[in-house]
């Protein structure tokens, strides 16, 4: 089984009430070959909510409490995120997902590119809060980008 971020899948569960919706991502859901998850939802997040960014460094910096997940006007979330990468860790393994294909630049599901804590639209190498906690748990984690090049290697 896959396991997909939802906005990929088309479900208008971003920030701002949007999806960004991958057309090999929804055929896969539709073939019951992936589930969607959305870590920010399971944290106890609602559709839309404010940004936020990763301040003082990258997801496996937030959990080591080394670094926070701050929204745009300061508020701290950075429990809210760890919470919802424990439960989309959790789903991973209850699913037995072999693959997580995960949204770039998310705080939450960013597999190779984040935000850099600015917000400014300044992207920096780094995993987000989920992709980092699903890697040290040994779970395959690929960007749409990666798993597009992963369908046709
Ligand atoms: Fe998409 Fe992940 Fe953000 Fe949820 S947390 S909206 S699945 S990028």
């Amino acid at each position: 089984m896959i396991l997909v971020s939802s906005c990929l899948a088309g479900f208008e569960v971003r920030y701002n009430g949007t999806h960004c919706l991958n057309h090999q991502i929804m055929k896969l859901i539709e073939e019951k070959k992936a589930i969607p998850v959305c870590p920010e939802i399971l944290g106890g997040f609602s559709t839309p909510r404010e940004p936020a960014e990763i301040i003082g460094g990258n997801g496996e910096d937030v959990l080591d409490g080394k670094a926070k997940v701050i929204e745009k006007s300061g508020r701290d979330v950075t429990e809210l995120y760890i919470k919802g990468a424990y439960m989309a860790l959790n789903k991973a393994i209850d699913v037995h997902a072999t693959i997580v294909v995960l949204k770039e630049y998310s705080p939450s599901c960013g597999s190779s590119m984040i935000f850099n804590g600015e917000f400014k639209d300044k992207k920096i190498a780094g995993n987000g809060v989920t992709a980092a906690l699903l890697k040290r748990n040994g779970i395959q984690v690929l960007s749409e980008k990666q798993f597009a090049d992963h369908l046709y290697r």
